[in-house]
């Protein structure tokens, strides 16, 4: 904006716009709201032409607050209840000084004149507009202030429930997580009191998805209200129905945080995840940047696009961007392990001891020049088992897939590993029962892949010393060897892993076990996920993961694949508050076997007694 001037035209009584002048010197929304109530009472019309150095003045104590606080409610209520016409000619001004020929460029305003201009527009009535200038200016500028501002005042704006409603829709549909729209929900619910009972009227809408999806709006404003408790009650039995949902999964964590204030683990605005800036995952048809239960969007598709365009797509660059705005909105918080047990690194900390993270965090870069350094080769589902919790039926590629798979790895997977550090081989079947990654292990030999590492899973049916003979390509390169192991006695792991056999599994793990002794893996870690039909054995199976030299052996809750129904899935969910044995398995939880060094109980750490 231009100098203000100070010349008072002659025509007018100079003393008094002198005295509004000095009553301004002080600065600050007292002094402006002072000024305005001086010209009020003194009669005097502010949009006069001779009172318009004034006017010019208050703009400029306006944007001086705005610089302080981008969302300064004590100023904007000022603005809300200029007259309208002071608005308008406010407005104009505004817009004048910065750009004389009328074209309004917003991405030439800075962050405070374009929250000005908004409440200007909105006090004139002109509530399109003002809403169109913040989401534009949204939609251009990054910084996490001013997002925050801008959405919260779109929000405010709003003259009815039924606008706000509409906004909200808008804003949340995408089903990611939107904390910044949690954390403004208790000013919107204040503001507008009937809100709440308008969107309870919307759970009867016959469209089911919309049910859920303004049920979870509806227990987040109960729990903006004020009634935490109850807005956790109202959720429970949506976030155990929807335990893959990102955004419902991220509304339950966010109402957990607010019944646990100083919990730092509800906190990730400070907080940073290398895995979207390190790892791919290749899945059949869809490629993520993290284990695809936890963070469902699909980056794209290595079959379809050359891997370096899969990295950097801009979806893959919009995860990344939540990971570094704090949002995580497209993690799934309550089944991410690290969030779940508060291993996230801080940012400052990160920032501190690395070049590369104080780049990538600093610059706040989402398209990467490295490649990953880890890739999961998760595309064949094909396995000798078909665990209940997997999958209905087994599962092995026809000719037709395999060739397919084969085109997969000749063009695209076998160049990227040359650049990789760590091959995962697999999250999705047994690597020992495909054929495709049997061939793939056969090429990845340590001549022409010198740098490549491994990380084998396997359910351990296959894990024989043959097998191991069979592949030398793993001898010496086996960062871990995983085992999945879901039970503790031969009863549960025959129920749990259909069509195997316990003295075939104790032998192969014995067999583990002693690769590990003699130092022919790295490690040896056994994954065990707890659901209705094993949590009596989670100390059963620490014991077990001692017994056969285990570096590690992780629990984590049951994910329903698509296997279940939301009933089914219920019944096995043990973890889940409502289930009928959920206070047995808390009891497990206190198992002091569970507390061994080598356990880890990442997303259920929630659920064991504090140390
Ligand atoms: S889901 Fe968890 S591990 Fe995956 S990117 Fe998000 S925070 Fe990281």
């Amino acid at each position: 904006m231009r100098e203000p001037t100070n010349l008072i035209p002659s025509s007018i009584d100079e003393s008094l716009l002198l005295r509004v002048f000095e009553m301004m010197e002080l600065g600050g929304i007292g002094s402006i709201a002072s000024a305005l109530g001086y010209l009020r009472d003194a009669g005097i019309d502010p949009v006069a032409s001779e009172t318009q150095p004034v006017l010019v003045e208050i703009l400029f104590q306006m944007l001086e607050c705005l610089e302080q606080n981008l969302d300064d409610s004590a100023l904007f209520a000022v603005v809300a209840a200029l007259d309208p016409l002071v608005a308008g000619v406010a407005s104009d001004m505004l817009v004048m000084a910065n750009f004389p020929d009328g074209n309004i460029h917003l991405s030439d305003l800075g962050d405070g004149s374009i929250m000005l201009l908004a409440a200007l527009y909105a006090g004139a009535g002109k509530l399109s507009e003002a809403i169109d200038v913040l989401r534009r200016s949204r939609f251009e500028r990054a910084g996490e202030l001013f997002q925050n501002a801008a959405l919260k005042r779109m929000f405010l704006l709003q003259k009815e429930d039924d606008g706000v409603i509409q906004l909200l829709f808008e804003q949340t549909l995408d089903g990611l997580d939107h904390p910044e729209v949690w954390n403004i929900l208790p000013a919107i619910v204040e503001k507008f009191p009937t809100l709440i009972s308008e969107i309870a009227k919307l759970l009867d809408n016959e469209l089911k998805f919309y049910t859920e999806f303004w049920s979870v709006i509806h227990a987040l404003c109960v729990a903006a209200e004020g009634d935490l408790e109850r807005g956790l009650a109202l959720l429970n039995p949506i976030a155990t129905a929807h335990s893959q949902s990102t955004m419902v999964q991220g509304a339950y964590f966010h109402i957990k945080g607010l019944l646990n204030p100083q919990n730092p683990a509800f906190d990730l605005t400070s907080r940073f995840c290398s895995l979207p800036f390190d790892e791919l995952d290749v899945l059949d048809g869809k490629s993520h940047l993290c284990c695809a239960s936890w963070l469902p969007q699909s980056v794209g598709d290595l079959a379809e696009q050359p891997w370096q365009d899969v990295w950097n797509s801009d979806t893959a660059q919009s995860i990344r961007a939540s990971i570094l705005d704090g949002s995580f909105r497209f993690c799934n918080k309550t089944a991410c392990p690290k969030i779940a047990d508060n291993k996230l690194p801080r940012r400052d900390q990160l920032v501190a001891s690395s070049g590369r993270w104080r780049d990538v965090i600093e610059n706040f870069r989402t398209r990467l020049a490295n490649a990953p350094e880890r890739v999961n080769l998760a595309y064949d589902q094909t396995c000798n088992l078909s665990c209940p919790s997997c999958r209905t039926g087994k599962v092995a590629a026809d000719a037709a897939t395999r060739a397919r798979f084969d085109k997969l790895q000749d063009e695209q997977i076998l160049p990227l590993l040359r650049q990789v550090k760590l091959a995962f081989i697999t999250g999705s079947g047994d690597p020992f029962a495909s054929k495709n990654f049997r061939n793939l292990l056969d090429r990845l030999g340590p001549e022409e892949y010198p740098d490549l590492r491994f990380q084998v899973m396997t359910n351990g049916m296959l894990f024989t010393p043959r097998e191991w003979d069979r592949f030398p390509t793993l001898h010496g390169r086996t960062a871990f060897l995983r085992i999945s192991l879901d039970a503790a006695t031969g009863p549960t792991h025959e129920l749990l892993r259909r069509g195997a056999r316990w003295p075939v599994m104790e032998r192969n793990l014995a067999f583990a076990a002693e690769l590990r002794s003699e130092g022919l893996i790295d490690r040896l870690e056994i994954s065990f996920t707890v659901q209705v039909d094993n949590f009596a054995e989670m100390g059963g199976a620490v014991d077990l993961a001692r017994h056969y030299c285990a570096d590690n052996i992780s629990f984590t809750r049951l994910t329903n694949w698509g296997t279940f129904t939301a009933e089914q899935y219920a019944q096995k969910a043990v973890f889940m508050p409502d289930h009928p044995q959920h206070r047995e398995f808390i009891q497990r939880m206190r198992d002091p076997r569970l507390r061994d060094p080598i356990s880890s109980l990442l997303d259920l750490s929630q659920y064991a007694p504090a140390a």
